[in-house]
């Protein structure tokens, strides 16, 4: 079988990156032999709100965040690009890169994420470009139930999940893997909140990000508060 090296793609909006994104990305580098792992700011979102930060903020947070981790790398090649943000688009052109054969893609992906992969401009090329690492996230524990999946995404994944990380090595793209992470209830829009509400962010992110947020005086609307299920304050 072929012995494939893997890179790591993890895609999302980062406004701001905070312990949920680095702590399962710290577990997934540590698991899985990654030959090199990004994380990929998204430009503007297709399916959500436009951020709040701007694409040069969010992608600064997330390099302050990667900075000390030399196994953790910076990609803003999505922030660059003009118009809507497409994860396919990303995969194509890392695929074009790693053209050489000799390695696998795999998109990391939060279980909430992956419930609405369908809604996803092209999707079902995804499979043929990438393999998916599905992180299970408090609020989104459907993964341990799979047959409650949207008949769509059920058919489309069938054949596809793997039990095994090194089987992803064993293949280009096409499988499934889902990863048993620290589960760690941390979201960005309650960060959000919390800067809006005047409250304290220590230990939800790192404090280089926390530094920055408020340098930039990010976060500080009142329109957050809606947002954010568990404000009670
Ligand atoms: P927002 O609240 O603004 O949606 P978020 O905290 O969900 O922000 P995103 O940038 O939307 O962060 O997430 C990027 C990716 O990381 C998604 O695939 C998401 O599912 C995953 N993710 C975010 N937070 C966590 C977490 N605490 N645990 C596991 N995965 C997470
Ligand atoms: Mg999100």
């Amino acid at each position: 079988m072929a012995h494939l090296a893997l890179v790591g793609i993890y895609g999302g909006t980062f406004d701001p990156v905070h312990f949920g994104h680095l702590r399962v990305a710290e577990e997934l580098v540590s698991n899985i032999a990654f030959s090199r792992f990004f994380f990929v700011p998204s430009g503007q979102p297709r399916l959500r709100d436009m951020p709040v930060a701007s694409k040069t903020q969010r992608a600064r947070m997330v390099e302050l965040a990667v900075q000390d981790n030399p196994g953790f790398l910076l990609d803003a090649r999505e922030i660059k690009r003009e118009g809507t943000s497409m994860t396919v688009e990303t995969l194509r052109e890392y695929q074009a890169e790693y053209s050489g054969g000799d390695t696998a893609l795999c998109l990391i992906i939060g279980a909430d994420a992956f419930l609405k992969i369908h809604q996803w401009w092209n999707w079902h090329e995804m499979f043929g470009l990438c393999h998916l690492i599905i992180v299970n996230r408090p609020g989104s524990m459907l993964m341990k139930h799979k047959n409650d999946l949207p008949e769509q995404i059920q058919q489309a994944c069938a054949e596809r999940w793997t039990a095994y990380p090194t089987s992803l090595t064993n293949q280009p793209s096409g499988l499934i893997y889902v990863a048993s992470t620290t589960l760690l209830d941390i979201s960005a829009t309650y960060i959000r909140a919390m800067v809006a509400a005047g409250k304290s962010i220590r230990y939800l992110l790192p404090d280089a990000v926390s530094d920055y947020i408020k340098t930039h005086q990010l976060y500080t609307g009142e329109y957050e508060f809606k947002k954010a299920g568990r404000y009670h304050g």
